[in-house]
């Protein structure tokens, strides 16, 4: 189970819990690869990216740094939720870590306290950028928020990992001694893992937000409009839902 998925099923994945997707061009081959291995894959890494912006954010992801080529993510996270797909495969976002802390999210057990940096993270974990600040200030929007969940859950239920501890998401200052991200008010990693948990055991739903139609959702979760009026006979109009609102999915 530990395989990457495919470029097609990453995205499958992400459009499947209601993540709204936005390709960069090129994601699709943009890696590190060959400079070297990518998987087998364990789990899912968030981060912040110390920047203001989305565009320049995305750019910067993509483009990299100094002596940090890029892509620095498979996707950035912006303020407005919005999921930028900027690079699929290895990826310049984890870094060396704890060896310790790899077992312990192949385990699903208990993360040990982060204290050496010897393993290569970005053979091993997916990586989300989250444009904040990071001063501890600059606040996590819901939507936000709701997309970081959306898209660790994804890969949790692509992979089946998550059922027991949840340690298959972490955070980059999880993984890496001197590392703080992710960082801000109202969130932390522990709650990032409580909420995709609970995604994960709850029956499969989604929450209507602006601009959602009924065809949109049907495409994102591989059903068709008639199976979703069939599920939810309360819905009158396809095409005016109410934001909101939960609409029952197929399971
Ligand atoms: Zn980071």
């Amino acid at each position: 189970m530990a395989d990457p998925l495919s470029a097609d099923a990453f995205l499958a994945a992400l459009k499947g819990e209601g993540a709204r997707v936005v390709e960069y061009d090129g994601w699709r081959t943009r890696n590190r690869n060959h400079k070297g291995k990518w998987g087998p894959v364990n789990g899912v890494m968030v981060h912040h990216t110390v920047t203001r912006g989305t565009d320049a954010t995305v750019k910067l992801c993509v483009d990299g740094h100094g002596d940090l080529p890029g892509p620095l993510c498979h996707a950035v996270i912006a303020k407005d939720g919005t999921v930028h797909v900027i690079g699929y495969g290895r990826a310049n976002h984890a870094g060396l870590g704890d060896p310790g802390v790899l077992d312990a999210v192949i385990a699903e057990g208990p993360l040990p306290k982060v204290d050496e940096a010897s393993k290569d993270g970005n053979r091993h974990f997916y990586g989300f950028e989250c444009e904040n600040l990071g001063d501890g200030k600059d606040p996590w929007p819901a939507a936000q928020v709701d997309a970081v969940v959306r898209v660790c859950a994804a890969l949790c239920r692509a992979h089946g990992w998550g059922t027991t501890g949840m340690t298959s998401v972490i955070g980059h200052s999880e993984w890496q001694p001197g590392k703080i991200d992710p960082k801000g008010p109202g969130i932390s990693m522990d709650s990032f893992r409580k909420s995709v948990a609970a995604r994960l055991s709850a029956p499969p739903t989604f929450t209507v937000r602006a601009g959602d139609t009924l065809g949109w959702i049907a495409e994102a979760y591989g059903t068709s409009v008639d199976e979703l009026r069939h599920l939810n006979p309360d819905i009158k109009d396809p095409d005016k839902l109410a934001v909101g609102q939960t609409v029952k999915l197929p399971s």
